[in-house]
């Protein structure tokens, strides 16, 4: 039982996203896609079916969690790293304002470091996606020049 619990988590954080992708006006096909997950699956979860509601507790949990240790849920449960990406830009909504400074060494450390695929070099300098960052902070906390900064956008 207790090693089942990954996979019901996993279908929790699912069910979770495919909700928030139906709100957003999202077809069952459309929703499949996303998810990589057949369209019998999405329909069963927004049908509320093969789900417990612990599950759906447990997994509420983990997205209110705060986005560092969110992303490393998400490593844990999921192993494939576009999956990790797409399901942390569903789940989590916050947005983000990113400042690089002046004093980027362009030693390329947060752009390994970054699970979203956030930060690229330009001309030797880190450029951040705002749009693709969950605002874990790694950069930030990582960058040997403190050059990074995140910046909850309040909406
Ligand atoms: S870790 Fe810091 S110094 Fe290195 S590329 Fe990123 S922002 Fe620049
Ligand atoms: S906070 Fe930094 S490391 Fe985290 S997702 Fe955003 S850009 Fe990437």
């Amino acid at each position: 039982m207790v090693n089942n619990m990954p996979k019901h988590i996993s279908s929790g954080l699912k069910y979770i996203a495919a909700v928030e992708l139906k709100s957003k006006g999202l077809s069952h096909k459309e929703i499949a896609d996303e998810l990589d997950l057949d369209r019998s699956t999405v329909s069963h979860y927004l049908n509320g079916r093969n789900l417990t509601w612990d599950s759906i507790d447990v997994a509420n949990t983990i997205v209110n969690m705060c986005p560092k240790d969110f992303l490393s849920m998400m490593q844990v449960l999921f192993k494939d790293i576009d999956k990790i990406r797409t399901m942390t830009l569903i789940l989590k909504s916050e947005e983000y304002k990113t400042i690089v400074s002046k004093s980027c060494i362009g030693c390329g450390l947060c752009v390994d470091l970054c699970v979203m695929k956030a930060i690229k070099l330009d001309s030797l300098k880190a450029k951040i996606e705002a749009d693709l960052c969950c605002g874990c902070l790694i950069c930030e906390e990582e960058c040997p020049t403190r050059s990074i900064r995140i910046l909850e956008v309040n909406k």
